[in-house]
């Protein structure tokens, strides 16, 4: 990858003439079954161009109240498209066409046409991030984008890690795809590219979205340097992320053999793992495991999150069960991380 870097044909790809982002979009739109693709900095920056492309300032947006663009983008859909939530209540991430039905403004003659913001778009996360890699069951969100369609929505899906649900299911990037106007998936997660993630759609979508990309400062010149590493890893490292969702499960194997420690393990089905500690507080737990070589996320007072990539390898998961087991065990007074 970073030979291919080095090597990378470049330009400018705020004139369009980066020969590198040029092939990495072509194969982006080819992979996803859609018109065109734009390469972005980051998810972020393409969920919410996504979001500002298919709305104007106070229009409404169907969003699940877990959902990455709601909770992990810095408010960004309210900043910088002016939108308005509307919110469904999902269980991993994972919604249905009633909660979609209940989240729609009602409609009756008796009241006034005007009140309710006009409701432009849904967004669906698929696998989903604060639902532990969740992967949607495939009829589920077909019926979940018929109802959103049938109600004139714009469909929008995060697929920051469609790489993993499509792993995981074997259905393709672009069966899933398929029901979306727009998609916006990461180089960056599960495939190991230094940067970058590429929203895809029509090409009269992605012509606005270029419009907004350049409005949120996202235009970056000579890109081909980074799209080298993402034209790379789309290429090359699609094909193992079944690693990744064996690793998890081996990892939470281990874990349910540790007193202390609760975990489902028949409850994984990509690359991240949560589990409970029943003795510990969370975050206290994530320091003293980040000091001793294992770093997992906190996600609530109790309950912990540990994700699989390409530079986790079955042996260092191994040895993170036993590092988290000999931890649990210690009664080693608390050492601040090295870092915070
Ligand atoms: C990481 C992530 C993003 C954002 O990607 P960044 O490149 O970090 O901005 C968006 N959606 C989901 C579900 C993610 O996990």
């Amino acid at each position: 990858m970073r030979r291919s870097m080095a090597e990378a044909a470049v330009g400018d790809d705020c004139y369009g003439d980066d020969p590198t982002v040029n092939t990495l979009e072509a194969l982006v739109a080819e992979i996803l079954g859609k018109e065109a693709a734009v390469y972005m900095p980051t998810g972020t920056m393409s969920n919410q161009v996504a979001i500002r492309s298919h709305t104007e300032p106070g229009d409404a947006v169907l969003l699940e109240q877990t959902a990455h663009v709601y909770l992990n983008e810095g408010g960004a859909p309210f900043a910088l498209s002016g939108v308005h939530p509307r919110f469904l209540r999902g269980i991993d991430g994972v919604f249905s066409t009633a909660d979609v039905e209940a989240a729609l403004p009602q409609r009756h003659p008796f009241l006034p046409k005007h009140w309710a913001p006009p409701t432009k778009l849904l967004c669906v996360e698929n696998t989903h991030n604060a639902g532990g890699g969740k992967v949607w069951p495939f009829a589920r969100l077909v019926s979940v984008c018929e109802a959103g369609r049938a109600a004139g929505l714009h469909l929008h899906l995060d697929g920051a890690r469609l790489w993993n649900a499509a792993a995981a299911t074997k259905i393709s990037e672009a069966h899933w795809a398929a029901q979306f106007d727009t998609v916006s998936v990461c180089f960056s997660k599960g495939l190991g590219a230094p940067v970058g993630s590429a929203l895809a759609g029509t090409a009269e979508l992605i012509s606005r979205a270029r419009r907004f990309k350049t409005q949120f400062g996202g235009g970056f010149r000579q890109a081909g340097i980074v799209a080298a590493g993402a034209l790379h890893a789309l290429r090359y490292h699609r094909d193992r992320l079944e690693e990744d969702h064996a690793n998890a499960g081996i990892f939470a194997s281990g874990l349910a053999s540790i007193p202390g420690i609760q975990v489902d393990p028949e409850s994984i089905e990509t690359n991240m793992v949560r589990f409970r500690v029943t003795s510990s507080d969370a975050s206290e737990f994530a320091v003293r495991l980040h000091a001793a070589g294992v770093h997992v996320l906190p996600i609530t007072r109790d309950m912990l999150r540990a994700v699989m990539c390409l530079n986790v390898t079955r042996e260092h998961v191994i040895e993170a069960v036993e590092i988290t087991r000999s931890v649990l065990r210690s009664n080693s007074t608390l050492r601040p991380a090295p870092g915070h």
